[in-house]
C-alpha cells in the first residue's frame, strides 16, 4: 500500500516535468533542475542560488549590483572615517574621562546619560566627512578608529609623562561603551 502510493505521487511529478518542457536547469548549476527565475534578470536559478528578497526571489549578481548601487563609498571614505574616529578619540577621551572620574558617583549617571548621544554625535560627524555616502566598512573603519586613537593615547602618555597613568575611570569606560555602542548602530546603511 505505501509502496504503490510512493510509486503513484512520485511518477506523475517526473512526467509533468518531462512533457511541459518548462524544466528550467539552473544558470549556475547546469544539473540542477529549477522552476525559478530571478526576477529581475530572468534567469534560471536553484533554491541554492535564489535569494529571498521583499520582491521575490532573485539571483545573487543581480543582489550584489543593487548593493554597489546602494554602497557608493570610495575606498579612501573607509581612511576618513578611520582618521576622523581616532583624532576625535584623541581629543575627547582624556577630556572626557577626566571629567567623569572626578566624580565617581555621578559620572556613571551622566555617563549612562551622555554616552549614545556623543556616539551617534561622532557617528554623525564621521558620515558628514564621508559626503554622507554609504559604505560597507566604513563603522568597522571607524570602530578601529576609536582603538587606534586609544593605544596612540596609551603611547603618547607612556612616551612623554611616564609618570602618570593613563586617564582610564570606570565611568569614562562606561561612557566609551555606550558610545562605540550607539556609533555602531548609528553607522549601519
Ligand atoms: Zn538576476
Ligand atoms: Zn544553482
Amino acid at each position: 500500500m505505501n509502496a504503490f502510493q510512493g510509486q503513484g505521487s512520485a511518477q506523475p511529478t517526473e512526467t509533468t516535468g518531462g512533457d511541459g518542457g518548462v524544466v528550467l536547469y539552473c544558470a549556475n548549476h547546469p544539473e540542477t533542475e529549477t522552476y525559478l527565475r530571478c526576477n529581475k534578470c530572468g534567469k534560471p536559478i536553484c533554491l541554492k542560488c535564489a535569494v529571498l528578497t521583499e520582491v521575490g526571489y532573485r539571483c545573487k549578481e543581480c543582489i550584489r549590483e543593487q548593493q554597489n548601487v546602494f554602497y557608493n563609498a570610495m575606498t579612501y571614505d573607509n581612511w576618513i572615517a578611520f582618521g576622523v574616529a581616532a583624532g576625535i578619540t584623541m581629543v575627547a577621551w582624556p577630556i572626557v574621562s577626566l571629567l567623569l572620574g572626578m566624580f565617581p558617583f555621578f559620572g556613571f549617571i551622566i555617563a549612562a546619560l551622555i554616552g549614545s548621544g556623543a556616539g551617534a554625535s561622532l557617528g554623525q560627524i564621521i558620515r558628514k566627512s564621508v559626503g554622507k555616502r554609504r559604505g560597507r566598512y566604513i563603522r568597522h573603519f571607524t570602530m578601529a578608529g576609536i582603538f587606534t586613537g586609544f593605544l596612540l593615547l596609551v603611547a603618547i602618555t607612556l612616551i612623554w609623562f611616564p609618570a602618570t597613568a593613563v586617564a582610564v575611570s570606570l565611568p569614562g569606560l562606561l561612557f566609551a561603551v555606550l558610545a562605540m555602542i550607539a556609533a555602531w548602530q548609528f553607522l549601519r546603511w
